[in-house]
């Protein structure tokens, strides 16, 4: 099938997932729906299966029961390929790959011009921080990315993310503290990846709650609370 032109919905429906063939199941009976260009904010504790859904999303792994869809077409159906373009998720570890700036925004692809990469820096207000690269683009991050802030890193990721334009996003957002101008940026940031996308943000942070369209809530594998926000 083809993928949606637009941003998907996105619905999980009796979703029954075990990492282990016969072992108890970390996501039990889900069920989730998103609308086309929503956010949803999902919360849950630490192992409530937030990071298993995810996976899902991006088809690491299928159900052992239920439906993943986009738009109603079940992900088996996408080509692998072409999905991994339409889905990312953003985390907060990010591999800093050992090359330049450039490889690791365009992931090694030649094809994205300097001029898209400028671009996006400048449209998520990067400038500045770019402007202190000695090398601009050429400028050489060692494998791991030493010498990158925490921060760095994330503001990265999103550049990466920019540059690929998915239509469904997961983002995996930090815990750790920021400085206040990186935190910023990441915000901003944040705002624009939010536009014209499906959007999946698993929380860590009150004010991300105060963005999404709609939450949800997991506890030991299964939704305890949906709805849109406002109602919640
Ligand atoms: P966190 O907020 O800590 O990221 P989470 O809500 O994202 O947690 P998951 O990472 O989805 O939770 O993990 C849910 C459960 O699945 C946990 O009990 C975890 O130990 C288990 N789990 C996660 N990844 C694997 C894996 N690759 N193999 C086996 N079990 C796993």
């Amino acid at each position: 099938a083809s993928l949606p032109s637009g941003p998907a919905a996105v619905e999980l429906r009796g979703v029954t997932f075990a990492y282990e063939q016969d072992g108890a199941p970390t996501l039990r009976d889900v069920n989730l729906r998103l609308e086309s260009g929503r956010t949803l904010g999902l919360l849950g504790r630490t192992g409530s299966g937030k990071t298993t859904i995810a996976r899902l999303l991006l088809r690491f792994y299928d159900p052992q029961q239920g439906t993943v869809t986009l738009s109603g077409t079940n992900l088996s159906d996408f080509k692998l390929g072409e999905l991994r373009g339409y889905v990312a998720m953003v985390t907060q570890n990010i591999e800093i790959l050992a090359g330049t700036v450039r490889d690791n925004l365009t992931l090694f692809d030649a094809r994205i011009p300097d001029r898209r990469i400028m671009d996006v820096l400048s449209e998520l207000g990067l400038d500045g921080w770019f402007a202190g690269m000695p090398d601009g683009l050429d400028t050489y991050l060692s494998s791991g990315g030493a010498g990158l802030s925490a921060g760095e890193g994330q503001l990265l990721a999103f550049a990466r993310v920019f540059l690929t334009d998915p239509r469904l996003v997961i983002l995996d957002e930090a815990s750790s503290r920021l400085d206040p101008l990186t935190e910023s940026r990441i915000e901003s940031a944040v705002d624009r990846l939010l536009r014209d996308r499906t959007c999946i943000i698993i929380a860590h942070r009150l004010a991300t709650i105060q963005r999404a369209d709609d939450i949800a809530i997991l506890e030991q594998g299964q939704v305890v609370e949906h709805g849109k926000r406002a109602q919640l």
